[in-house]
Protein backbone atom coordinates (compact mmCIF):
# COMPACT_ATOMS: atom_id res chain seq x y z
CA UNK A 1 0.00 0.00 0.00
CA UNK A 2 2.43 2.52 1.01
CA UNK A 3 5.21 1.44 -1.05
CA UNK A 4 3.02 1.77 -4.49
CA UNK A 5 4.95 5.13 -5.70
CA UNK A 6 8.41 3.37 -4.98
CA UNK A 7 7.57 0.91 -7.22
CA UNK A 8 5.94 2.83 -9.96
CA UNK A 9 9.21 4.60 -9.94
CA UNK A 10 11.24 1.25 -10.59
CA UNK A 11 11.61 -1.59 -12.49
CA UNK A 12 13.36 -3.91 -10.37
CA UNK A 13 14.71 -6.20 -13.33
CA UNK A 14 16.91 -3.55 -13.88
CA UNK A 15 18.35 -2.04 -10.55
CA UNK A 16 19.58 -4.07 -7.76
CA UNK A 17 17.36 -1.86 -5.10
CA UNK A 18 15.10 -3.93 -3.26
CA UNK A 19 11.58 -4.68 -4.52
CA UNK A 20 10.52 -4.81 -0.80
CA UNK A 21 7.28 -5.52 1.08
CA UNK A 22 5.45 -3.36 4.14
CA UNK A 23 7.40 -5.18 6.96
CA UNK A 24 5.70 -3.91 9.97
CA UNK A 25 7.02 -4.70 14.02
CA UNK A 26 10.38 -4.62 13.23
CA UNK A 27 11.70 -1.59 15.34
CA UNK A 28 12.79 1.68 15.20
CA UNK A 29 16.04 2.24 13.01
CA UNK A 30 17.10 4.80 11.09
CA UNK A 31 19.56 5.10 7.93
CA UNK A 32 20.82 8.23 6.06
CA UNK A 33 22.10 6.84 2.63
CA UNK A 34 24.27 9.50 0.89
CA UNK A 35 23.44 9.17 -2.62
CA UNK A 36 25.17 10.52 -5.87
CA UNK A 37 22.58 10.83 -8.40
CA UNK A 38 21.97 13.87 -10.82
CA UNK A 39 22.86 16.24 -7.13
CA UNK A 40 24.47 14.77 -4.64
CA UNK A 41 22.19 14.36 -1.80
CA UNK A 42 21.72 12.60 1.63
CA UNK A 43 18.58 10.55 1.99
CA UNK A 44 17.54 10.33 5.41
CA UNK A 45 15.05 7.29 6.75
CA UNK A 46 13.26 6.59 9.44
CA UNK A 47 11.99 3.01 9.93
CA UNK A 48 7.82 3.57 10.70
CA UNK A 49 4.87 1.76 10.28
CA UNK A 50 6.20 -1.24 8.75
CA UNK A 51 8.21 1.39 5.76
CA UNK A 52 11.19 3.81 5.73
CA UNK A 53 9.68 7.23 6.06
CA UNK A 54 12.14 9.42 3.34
CA UNK A 55 13.46 12.50 3.30
CA UNK A 56 15.87 13.68 0.44
CA UNK A 57 18.18 16.24 2.61
CA UNK A 58 20.55 18.18 -0.20
CA UNK A 59 23.17 19.75 1.57
CA UNK A 60 22.97 16.56 4.78
CA UNK A 61 22.07 16.42 8.26
CA UNK A 62 24.71 18.66 10.37
CA UNK A 63 24.98 18.73 14.28
CA UNK A 64 25.08 22.14 14.20
CA UNK A 65 21.64 23.46 15.71
CA UNK A 66 22.22 26.89 13.76
CA UNK A 67 22.34 24.47 10.39
CA UNK A 68 17.87 24.21 9.57
CA UNK A 69 18.60 21.58 6.45
CA UNK A 70 16.29 21.79 3.82
CA UNK A 71 14.84 18.08 3.93
CA UNK A 72 12.22 17.27 1.10
CA UNK A 73 10.04 14.47 1.79
CA UNK A 74 10.11 11.55 -0.84
CA UNK A 75 8.00 8.09 -1.25
CA UNK A 76 8.02 5.57 1.94
CA UNK A 77 10.81 2.76 1.03
CA UNK A 78 11.11 -0.59 2.15
CA UNK A 79 12.20 -1.41 5.42
CA UNK A 80 14.89 -4.02 3.03
CA UNK A 81 16.09 -0.74 1.49
CA UNK A 82 17.88 -0.25 5.18
CA UNK A 83 21.33 -1.42 3.77
CA UNK A 84 21.52 -0.85 0.48
CA UNK A 85 24.56 0.46 -0.55
CA UNK A 86 26.02 0.01 -4.22
CA UNK A 87 25.22 1.51 -7.53
CA UNK A 88 21.75 2.20 -9.34
CA UNK A 89 22.42 1.55 -13.01
CA UNK A 90 22.26 4.36 -15.39
CA UNK A 91 18.89 4.84 -17.14
CA UNK A 92 17.30 3.67 -13.64
CA UNK A 93 15.34 5.96 -11.48
CA UNK A 94 17.83 8.08 -9.09
CA UNK A 95 21.00 6.50 -10.63
CA UNK A 96 24.11 6.49 -9.30
CA UNK A 97 26.20 5.68 -5.86
CA UNK A 98 24.48 5.29 -2.86
CA UNK A 99 26.36 5.13 0.42
CA UNK A 100 24.75 3.81 3.92
CA UNK A 101 25.88 7.31 5.79
CA UNK A 102 24.70 6.42 9.28
CA UNK A 103 22.48 4.08 10.83
CA UNK A 104 21.51 2.83 14.45
CA UNK A 105 17.99 3.10 16.13
CA UNK A 106 15.82 5.85 16.65
CA UNK A 107 13.07 7.20 19.29
CA UNK A 108 10.30 9.45 19.19
CA UNK A 109 9.74 12.31 21.94
CA UNK A 110 5.87 11.94 21.95
CA UNK A 111 3.70 10.12 20.18
CA UNK A 112 5.33 9.59 16.13
CA UNK A 113 2.35 8.97 13.98
CA UNK A 114 0.37 12.33 15.56
CA UNK A 115 3.61 14.13 15.62
CA UNK A 116 3.96 13.33 11.78
CA UNK A 117 0.63 14.09 11.22
CA UNK A 118 0.83 17.49 12.96
CA UNK A 119 4.18 17.81 10.94
CA UNK A 120 6.50 18.39 13.92
CA UNK A 121 8.22 15.32 14.56
CA UNK A 122 10.87 15.13 17.43
CA UNK A 123 13.36 12.54 17.93
CA UNK A 124 16.34 11.19 19.08
CA UNK A 125 18.86 9.10 17.38
CA UNK A 126 21.50 6.89 18.36
CA UNK A 127 23.65 6.21 15.38
CA UNK A 128 27.33 5.89 14.46
CA UNK A 129 27.63 9.77 13.43
CA UNK A 130 24.25 11.22 14.51
CA UNK A 131 23.53 11.58 18.10
CA UNK A 132 20.41 13.14 20.69
CA UNK A 133 17.70 15.25 20.03
CA UNK A 134 16.88 16.28 16.27
CA UNK A 135 13.05 17.37 14.61
CA UNK A 136 11.70 17.70 11.33
CA UNK A 137 9.39 20.29 11.14
CA UNK A 138 6.82 20.66 7.87
CA UNK A 139 7.04 23.80 6.61
CA UNK A 140 5.01 25.75 4.35
CA UNK A 141 6.69 26.64 1.17
CA UNK A 142 6.10 29.95 -0.63
CA UNK A 143 7.33 29.49 -4.15
CA UNK A 144 5.59 28.97 -6.87
CA UNK A 145 4.97 25.06 -7.63
CA UNK A 146 5.42 23.58 -4.49
CA UNK A 147 4.45 20.33 -3.70
CA UNK A 148 4.25 20.96 0.07
CA UNK A 149 7.00 18.48 0.66
CA UNK A 150 9.29 20.72 2.62
CA UNK A 151 10.56 19.92 5.81
CA UNK A 152 13.29 21.38 7.61
CA UNK A 153 16.16 18.98 9.97
CA UNK A 154 17.24 20.99 12.71
CA UNK A 155 19.68 19.44 15.41
CA UNK A 156 18.71 20.46 19.16
CA UNK A 157 21.06 21.88 21.51
CA UNK A 158 22.57 18.90 23.37
CA UNK A 159 25.57 17.38 24.26
CA UNK A 160 25.79 15.99 21.21
CA UNK A 161 25.63 19.50 18.90
CA UNK A 162 28.76 20.38 17.35
CA UNK A 163 29.21 23.78 15.77
CA UNK A 164 30.38 24.32 12.19
CA UNK A 165 30.11 20.81 11.83
CA UNK A 166 30.99 19.93 8.08
CA UNK A 167 29.46 16.55 6.53
CA UNK A 168 32.11 16.36 3.83
CA UNK A 169 34.38 15.61 6.77
CA UNK A 170 32.39 11.84 7.27
CA UNK A 171 32.80 10.62 3.43
CA UNK A 172 33.07 6.94 4.58
CA UNK A 173 29.83 4.26 4.80
CA UNK A 174 28.97 3.51 8.33
CA UNK A 175 28.91 -0.56 7.02
CA UNK A 176 31.93 -0.65 4.86
CA UNK A 177 33.72 2.24 5.87
CA UNK A 178 34.01 2.92 1.54
CA UNK A 179 34.30 6.75 0.20
CA UNK A 180 31.74 7.19 -2.31
CA UNK A 181 34.36 7.47 -4.71
CA UNK A 182 35.43 3.87 -3.43
CA UNK A 183 32.01 2.74 -3.48
CA UNK A 184 30.83 3.85 -7.27
CA UNK A 185 34.62 2.31 -8.68
CA UNK A 186 33.90 -0.95 -6.87
CA UNK A 187 33.26 -3.12 -9.44
CA UNK A 188 32.03 -6.18 -7.09
CA UNK A 189 29.56 -3.71 -5.09
CA UNK A 190 26.01 -5.54 -6.12
CA UNK A 191 23.78 -5.93 -3.61
CA UNK A 192 22.21 -8.82 -3.08
CA UNK A 193 18.41 -8.75 -1.82
CA UNK A 194 17.91 -12.41 -1.89
CA UNK A 195 17.90 -13.38 2.03
CA UNK A 196 16.36 -16.79 2.75
CA UNK A 197 12.45 -16.66 3.76
CA UNK A 198 12.71 -18.90 6.39
CA UNK A 199 15.42 -19.64 8.56
CA UNK A 200 15.91 -22.46 11.30
CA UNK A 201 16.61 -19.94 13.86
CA UNK A 202 15.26 -17.28 15.68
CA UNK A 203 15.54 -14.04 14.82
CA UNK A 204 17.29 -12.15 17.76
CA UNK A 205 16.76 -8.62 18.61
CA UNK A 206 20.22 -7.38 17.00
CA UNK A 207 19.82 -9.64 13.66
CA UNK A 208 19.73 -6.86 11.51
CA UNK A 209 23.16 -4.94 12.69
CA UNK A 210 24.78 -8.62 13.31
CA UNK A 211 23.68 -9.07 9.53
CA UNK A 212 24.89 -5.60 8.24
CA UNK A 213 28.71 -6.23 9.79
CA UNK A 214 28.80 -9.44 8.73
CA UNK A 215 28.29 -8.42 5.33
CA UNK A 216 30.26 -5.87 5.87
CA UNK A 217 33.15 -7.61 6.99
CA UNK A 218 32.79 -9.97 4.13
CA UNK A 219 33.04 -7.23 1.59
CA UNK A 220 36.19 -5.95 3.50
CA UNK A 221 37.67 -8.69 3.32
CA UNK A 222 37.05 -9.27 -0.64
CA UNK A 223 38.32 -5.81 -0.77
CA UNK A 224 41.61 -6.39 1.18
CA UNK A 225 42.72 -9.40 -0.69
CA UNK A 226 41.87 -8.11 -4.57
CA UNK A 227 44.01 -4.30 -3.23
CA UNK A 228 46.73 -6.87 -1.49
CA UNK A 229 46.41 -8.83 -5.19
CA UNK A 230 46.79 -5.98 -7.20
CA UNK A 231 48.70 -4.01 -5.29
CA UNK A 232 52.55 -4.98 -5.59
CA UNK A 233 52.61 -5.80 -9.15
CA UNK A 234 50.84 -2.34 -9.65
CA UNK A 235 53.55 -1.07 -7.78
CA UNK A 236 56.38 -3.04 -8.58
CA UNK A 237 55.47 -1.81 -12.67
CA UNK A 238 55.43 1.81 -11.97
CA UNK A 239 58.62 1.77 -10.11
CA UNK A 240 60.04 0.17 -13.22
CA UNK A 241 58.59 2.92 -15.06
CA UNK A 242 60.26 5.54 -13.09
CA UNK A 243 63.61 3.49 -13.23
CA UNK A 244 63.21 3.34 -16.87
CA UNK A 245 62.32 7.29 -17.22
CA UNK A 246 65.39 8.08 -15.72
CA UNK A 247 67.59 6.03 -17.28
MN1 LIG B 1 18.04 9.65 -3.15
Amino acid sequence: MALEEYKRKRDFKQTPEPAGKVERGKGHRFVVQKHRASHLHYDFRLEMDGVLKSWAVPKGPSLDPADKRLAMQVEDHPVSYFDFEGIIPTGNYGAGTVMVWDLGTWAPEGDADAMLGKGDLKFRLDGEKLKGSFALVHIRARRPGSKGTEWLLIKHRDAYAQEGYDIDEYDYSALTKRSIDQIAADAGAEWTSGRPASTARTPKKNDWLADSIAKADAKKRKAAKATAAKKSPARKSSASNAVKKKS
